[in-house]
């Protein structure tokens, strides 16, 4: 079972509250916009970018190849290292996981966790579990921190907190942190969250993390950050738990060479992301003594067996794509009801369900490829949502019978009538009489229709369509060339 989606509403309904939000939407267009910024005026500094987005598209696409290969080359090296490891299935397996590990951690003490930003702990509402457990989590990322202590959900895979704008992180933290002179600049909102955690760095003793990549050659995770609370929890804890996806893993510590030119430039627009961390294993009296991590599947096998939708597990998360999408520009991430939101949202939520919810996802997009030409491991989302939406279509016909679904109804008849050259005589002349009461005229003597009834109605919402010709082609051919119509000679 996957946790993936938070709600089951889907996309057009919850984008129609979204945009209505004037305030949620200007600090999406901003946030995003500034990102955008940045990250076009470094990627122009790099004349080799194109080189840079085939080299990581070729990495990702031979570890996908092998991936099994890599997974247990990790598992070993690791192991080697000092670290154990763990395989999960599903959310519900990775939760039971980590909530053991951090209960045994704590034997004997306060069942406290603070973690680092980690959209896969997030992917399984991995916070929930733990409280119910009895245990207490504290995100030490910024945004992580504005949507704990918020009740929020992340809206964007890198900037979690970006549809908040700093009056209103200044009305959390007052209230939170019982900080009622709280100011709004930056400098006062970075001190409350310096303040409120140093505490909790230098007194919990078990620390959980996600990871950028696993490197299958040594062993080692890397995570990129920009605050240094991360570097704190991997130092400080006596434990470390780390969980991440089967797709995180990359062969050699080389490839990072490449991944980590192109990440930050995508994520934040940085050159290079403040704070690099790799750990392999254990060292003797140098961070942890305990290191666990736990490998994650939740549907991430059957997004693999797809020959076209497989490229999606390339992702490196950089958030580009959302950034770019004129769709998720307008909607932000809650719309989309998963914590993955935005282009990358819209191809992974759906097969990571296994087709068994966020349907709607694959149509949320203009498929005008601005995420294809930000994605720095150049995966094709539009083609992937193409392929999606036929798999929608396709299991809407399986589980439907034709009558109950008139979209597949309208498709056969019209196949049918397309396949006969006398039925779609008819069809032309049944439609001219059909459509008479519902043409006008424009100035120029053109005849338009404006209104169509029941479902057809979508298609004149928004457009006005042209009537069809008094006369088509071939009845004007067979007229001057005076052949008589019969349909059976050619
Ligand atoms: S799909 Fe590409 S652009 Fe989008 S988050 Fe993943 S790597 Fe970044």
């Amino acid at each position: 079972m996957s946790d993936l989606t938070n709600a089951a509403v889907p996309f057009p309904i919850a984008a129609k509250a979204a945009v209505q939000d004037t305030q949620l939407r200007k600090n999406v267009r901003h946030a995003t916009e500034v990102i955008q910024g940045k990250r076009a005026r470094v990627v122009a500094e790099m004349p080799a970018w194109e080189a840079l987005r085939e080299a990581g598209k070729a990495i990702r696409e031979h570890t996908m190849r092998y991936l099994d290969t890599y997974l247990l080359q990790f598992e070993e090296n690791c192991v080697r290292a000092g670290g154990q490891v763990h395989w999960a299935r599903n959310a519900e397996e990775a939760r039971r996981i980590v909530v053991k590990l951090a209960l045994e951690a704590s034997a004997g003490g306060t069942a406290e966790v603070i973690k680092i930003k980690s959209m896969t702990t997030e992917e399984i509402h991995l916070n929930q579990s733990l409280e119910t457990a009895g245990v207490r989590a504290y995100e030490t990322d910024l945004a992580e921190l504005i949507i704990q202590l918020g009740h929020d959900q992340p809206s964007h895979i890198v900037v979690p907190a970006l549809h908040k704008n700093r009056q209103q992180i200044r009305e959390i933290f007052r209230r939170e942190m019982n900080l009622p002179e709280l100011g709004e600049s930056p400098q006062d909102l970075a001190d409350a969250a310096r303040m409120f955690l140093r505490k909790k760095f230098l007194e919990v003793q078990t620390a959980i993390s996600g990871a950028n990549f696993l490197i299958a050659e040594t062993g080692g995770v890397c995570i990129v950050e920009s605050e240094g609370n991360g570097r704190m929890c991997l130092t400080l804890p006596k434990t470390l738990i780390t969980i991440a996806g089967i797709d995180k893993v990359i062969p050699r510590f080389q490839d990072l060479e490449v991944l980590l030119q192109t990440l930050p430039r995508s994520a934040t627009g940085e050159r290079m992301n403040p704070y690099n961390s790799i750990w392999t294993g254990l060292r003797n009296h140098d961070g942890p003594n305990t290191f666990h991590v736990v490998l994650l599947d939740n549907g991430r096998s059957d997004v693999l067996a797809d020959r076209v939708g497989r490229q999606t597990l390339h992702c490196i998360r950089c958030g580009a794509c959302q950034n770019a999408c004129p769709v998720y520009r307008q909607t932000g991430g809650h719309a989309y009801g998963s914590v993955y939101a935005g282009p990358i949202g819209a191809i992974l939520t759906p097969q990571m369900l296994k087709m068994e919810g966020g349907e709607s996802l694959p149509y949320a997009s203009s498929l005008c490829g601005a995420c294809y030409e930000v994605c720095p491991v150049k995966i094709n989302i539009p083609e992937v949502l193409v392929h999606l939406r036929n798999r929608v279509v396709e299991k809407k016909q399986q589980d439907t019978s034709l009558l109950m679904n008139p979209e597949a109804l309208a498709m056969k008849t019209l196949s049918a009538i397309f396949q006969d050259e006398r039925r779609f005589r008819a069809a032309q002349r049944l439609g001219r009489m059909a459509e008479w009461p519902l043409t006008r005229k424009d100035g120029n003597g053109e005849h338009w229709i404006g209104w169509l009834p029941g479902i057809l109605g979508g298609w004149t919402q928004v457009r006005d369509l042209r009537a069809m010709p008094k006369q088509s082609f071939r009845e004007w051919w067979d007229k001057t060339r005076g052949v008589q119509a019969s349909g059976n000679d050619r």
